[in-house]
């Protein structure tokens, strides 16, 4: 088993970021030289960069912003956030500039037109302009000050643009797309709005409050290195949670010591990794993912779901796959408790939702009894997506108000005997059967003897939102027989009750 001790291996990075805050890894960013000494790198490394993105300290600084109008108002806010002093030149000012004006106490506004001298000690200049002349006499004034030029949606005036913002201060991500197509940059920054909870933002703050007592420590570059990695994979597993300062003790304890000493506990996540399709993953399995260590991965998780977890982490295959030979529970639990005793961050990845017919109760008791923190990723479970793919809602007014799900598999393969048959033989719900395909027929054929219409719709889905997904829809009378034909072999569930009947499945069968 590969051990991941914190580090990047020597040159294995792929990035083209060149820009290290840390100053820490740049040893690892270099292609190791061989012996016979330094040699310059020929290769160019970077493409043409269009802009170069800088992140501008205004506090303090003086803005001047030439131009009042509505489109200047967003400039004025945002600039106003900075703590720059802000002063804003305009004969007719819009309402909105005048509403940040009379709130934030570092923005003036001048109700003229702007001249050269108003420039002076700027070191950002916005303004507005439709005209060439009046660019040029910006461009002119905006010089002799020294300052930088900035012209509302004029980029080919501008000595600087402006990008979309991802704010999470002190987290702040910068988009551009050098003037080419704003829209395009505003659906990117969506997209990382999405991605990025909001709660980075406490992580970064705790960043910056820790780090000169990380300095202050004296380690070497590498023991830096692994808190801030440390850091950054409980900030990316766990950003909801603000941090505290035992988070800070358990970054730095042991840095210095070995790896497999380096920390007490890691932690366990239980994360559901859905019916097979990795787009119906949660953001939070997506994370949860991307910062294991180890993954403990079930039969049913899909190929390109594990894809997603992060590269370098070991991924076990702990599959207990009924009638074969299969890892035990106890194997399991065990395994856990001990990679999380290692300090590994441990994703325990089961199909569908961890909390449905997963025996998450006995891992959760397991690690809870030795002390291991564990915490549940809820994924999508096996009926949502049967029931997305047939295009049938599962509960429907006057005809299915109960929706019930249930395994027809026990101990041994059979049906488990103690199952409420009056429940299940209600007409007025959906039966959603797990773990069904050996005993399909003596469940159909009960569900009749209990009082069940033999013509109750069923429809049986196989692999439900995996690319090789089959229905197979019939009655209770019909579908034991059909589904023994076609042969079923993956993981499939099946829907009984009168939400099963639908144009749409029996067309899919014909
Ligand atoms: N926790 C899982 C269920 C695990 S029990 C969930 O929430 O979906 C295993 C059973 O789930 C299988 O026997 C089958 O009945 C069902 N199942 C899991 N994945 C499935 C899929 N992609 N399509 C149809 N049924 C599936």
């Amino acid at each position: 088993m590969q051990i991941y001790d914190g580090d990047m291996p020597f040159g294995s990075n792929e990035s083209m970021t060149v820009n290290d805050e840390d100053g820490v890894a740049d040893a690892s960013r270099l292609t190791p030289l061989k012996s016979r000494g330094p040699a310059p790198i020929s290769q160019a490394r970077l493409l043409k960069l269009s802009v170069l993105p800088l992140f501008y300290k205004l506090s303090g600084q003086r803005v001047a912003i030439a131009g009042s109008s509505r489109a200047a108002a967003w400039k004025v806010e945002l600039l106003a956030a900075t703590g720059a002093q802000v002063d804003v030149y305009g004969a007719t000012p819009d309402a909105q500039i005048l509403a940040v004006a009379s709130q934030a106490s570092n923005v003036c506004v001048f109700e003229r037109h702007w001249s050269a001298n108003d420039f002076a000690k700027a070191v950002l200049v916005i303004a507005e302009a439709e005209e060439e002349d009046e660019a040029i006499a910006l461009q002119q004034a905006a010089a002799v000050a020294g300052a930088h030029l900035n012209i509302i949606d004029k980029p080919q005036w501008s000595s600087f643009q402006f990008g979309s913002i991802v704010e999470r201060s002190p987290l702040v991500i910068g988009i551009s797309t050098d003037g080419g197509a704003p829209v395009f940059a505003q659906s990117i920054r969506a997209r990382l709005e999405t991605l990025l909870p909001d709660g980075l933002r406490n992580w970064a703050s705790a960043a910056k409050a820790w780090r000169p007592r990380v300095t202050s420590l004296g380690l070497d570059i590498h023991a830096r290195r692994k808190i801030w990695e440390k850091f950054t994979r409980l900030a990316l597993a766990e950003p909801g949670r603000v941090p505290a300062d035992h988070d800070f003790a358990s970054l730095v304890e042991g840095v210095d010591r070995e790896p497999a000493a380096s920390a007490k506990t890691g932690i366990v996540m239980l994360v559901g990794a859905g019916p097979g399709d990795p787009e119906l993953l949660t953001l939070r399995a997506v994370r949860a993912l991307q910062s294991a260590d180890v993954v403990l991965f079930d039969d049913l998780v899909s190929q390109q779901v594990l894809d997603l977890a992060r590269r370098e982490s070991d991924k076990i295959s702990v599959g207990k796959r009924g009638f074969k030979p299969s890892c035990t529970q106890e194997d399991i639990c065990d395994l856990m408790i001990s990679l999380a005793r290692e300090g590994k961050y441990v994703v325990r990845l089961k199909g569908g939702d961890p909390m449905v017919f997963g025996r998450a109760n006995e891992e959760i008791a397991a690690l809870e009894a030795v002390g291991i923190p564990v915490s549940v990723v809820p994924g999508v479970t096996a009926a949502s997506a049967a029931a997305a793919s047939l295009g049938i809602s599962l509960t429907e007014r006057n005809l299915a108000r109960r929706l019930q799900f249930v395994t027809a598999h026990a101990r041994g393969g059979l049906i488990p005997d103690d199952l409420n048959w009056r429940a299940l033989a209600d007409p007025l719900a959906t039966t959603i059967v797990y773990m069904g395909v050996r005993t399909l027929p003596e469940f159909c054929a009960r569900l009749v003897r209990e009082g069940l219409s033999a013509d109750m719709p069923a429809v049986m889905v196989e692999r439900a939102s995996q690319p090789d997904e089959r229905h197979f829809a019939g009655t209770l009378t019909t579908l034991p027989g059909i589904v023994a034909n076609a042969g079923v072999k993956g993981p499939a569930l099946t829907i009984i009750g009168p939400a099963a009947l639908d144009r749409r499945i029996v067309k899919n069968i014909s």
